[in-house]
């Protein structure tokens, strides 16, 4: 596995793990390897944002790439710019839902695609080797600020048009669709609220990680307000969250599960990918419609992977990330938005019905502090203990982590791709099944981390 690359791009504390000299080195290391003549360049509200956009500039320009800023905005406008625009490469300056000391490089291909394990292996090689392909003084890379919203919204308004005009709370949380959520739901007519619709890279109203406590605000003003909807975006927007029209925060799997169900009906079947953190609801939906459920490794890009290789109708992670393959690849919560409104108003449901169908396992989730060296070897070694302790297991698999099925739910223990972490999700068909589960694995894993 790469060092610098992790599930989400580069990714770090500002000044510690990421510098603007590393920044340059993985520009002119993308651009070497890519032989890219031309890049986007886009980044959500971080306060380090203009620094590591200069030192990223810097090591194209000494490349010789010709780079299209686009300025603030979500990550999915940047990906779709960098196809739209018929860009060699993309880059989104971003840390996504992390705390504001934190920012990062995500990098496109000229489809909207991440970068690949083999081809971020490859951009690290020649970080390592120190071998960049820099350009004679007379072939330097040129700058051009460019303004990608029209060509997004365009792409947005041609797979959606609304009848009703909803009242929506909007909440980009400070975050990178600051500007673009109120302006893309305002264009397909809807009625809007904006809340923390200024961008600060403090992030000072709000986590930029969509939950029921950082979304507590929205709830109280779609209920005070009698909306039909809130929509929360993470602080680059490739995530989405909705709070129904009583102001109750949706659970994401069900959302997922609800959409996905939607998608299989319309489609009269097909394939959803979803990650193995998924509830086990997203495939008693599918089954529903005649789907079925493809489930990958955590993080977008595997997601992407899957959706090309098996055709599949739509994909999505339960952190609220969705992809609509007839659009684009990259995950995209403004998208997302217009799309679950019209499905609502396909099916004449509020929000609260919509996801009701779905029925209401329980997902638990924890997470432990662990050292990013250490993380990997703890979850290595502690699939054997699990068997051990869980003996009377379904199905054992380690396409990521490891995930153990149980008869009434399933647990899995994975490190994260971007922080100190371990992570534990737990899913039970009653609350005393996912309590008793996560007890004996919360157990497990203090041991093996303390060991
Ligand atoms: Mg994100």
């Amino acid at each position: 596995m790469s060092k610098l690359f992790g599930s989400s791009g580069v990714r770090g504390i500002v000044s510690v793990d990421l510098t603007p000299v590393l920044t340059c080195k993985v520009a002119s290391a993308v651009a070497t390897y890519t032989k890219a003549k031309k890049a986007v360049v886009g980044k959500d509200t971080r306060v380090s944002g203009n620094m590591i956009e200069d030192a990223l500039v810097c090591g194209l320009q000494s490349c010789g790439v010709d780079v299209f800023l686009v300025g603030y905005v979500p990550t999915p406008v940047c990906a779709y710019a960098t196809k739209a625009y018929g860009a060699d490469v993309g880059f989104m300056l971003t840390a996504s839902h992390n705390p504001a000391q934190y920012n990062g490089i995500k990098v496109f291909n000229g489809n909207g695609l991440s970068l690949t394990d083999p081809q971020q292996l490859a951009v690290e090689k020649v970080v390592v080797e120190n071998r960049y392909g820099l350009a004679d003084w007379r072939e330097l890379g040129s700058t051009t600020a460019s303004d990608a919203t029209a060509t997004y919204i365009k792409m947005v308004n041609d797979s959606v048009s609304l009848k009703k005009k909803w009242h929506i709370v909007v909440d980009p949380g400070c975050g990178a669709a600051f500007s673009m959520g109120p302006a893309l739901l305002k264009s397909l007519g809807c009625k809007i609220t904006a809340l923390n619709a200024q961008p600060d890279g403090y992030f000072p109203a709000r986590k930029s990680e969509p939950s029921v406590e950082s979304l507590h605000d929205l709830s109280k003003a779609v209920a005070a307000l009698g909306a039909d909807i809130g929509i929360a975006f993470d602080g680059d927007a490739d995530r989405v969250a909705f709070i129904d029209e009583t102001g109750g925060f949706v659970n994401f799997d069900r959302s997922l599960a609800a959409y996905s169900g939607y998608v299989l009906k319309r489609s009269g079947g097909g394939i959803v990918v979803t990650n193995v953190e998924a509830s086990m609801c997203v495939e008693t939906m599918a089954e529903k419609y005649g789907g079925k459920v493809v489930r990958t490794r955590v993080g977008d890009i595997y997601l992407s992977e899957a959706i090309v290789n098996n055709g599949a109708v739509f994909g999505g992670e339960p952190c609220g990330a969705w992809i609509y393959p007839q659009q684009h690849l990259c995950p995209d919560g403004l998208l997302s938005a217009a799309m679950f409104l019209a499905a609502l108003e396909d099916t004449g449901k509020t929000v609260s019905e919509f996801v009701g169908e779905v029925p209401e396992y329980i997902t638990l989730r924890e997470n432990f502090a662990c050292k990013n060296d250490a993380k990997y070897g703890v979850v290595d070694q502690i699939g054997d203990l699990l068997k051990t302790v869980f003996s009377d297991y379904i199905e054992f698999t380690t396409v990521d982590g490891v995930r153990l099925s149980l008869k009434n739910g399933w647990l899995l223990i994975r490190a994260s791709g971007t922080e100190p972490l371990i992570r534990l999700t737990v899913e039970g068909r009653t609350l005393a099944v996912a309590k008793d589960i996560t007890t004996k694995a919360t157990a497990l894993i203090h041991k093996q981390v303390e060991a």
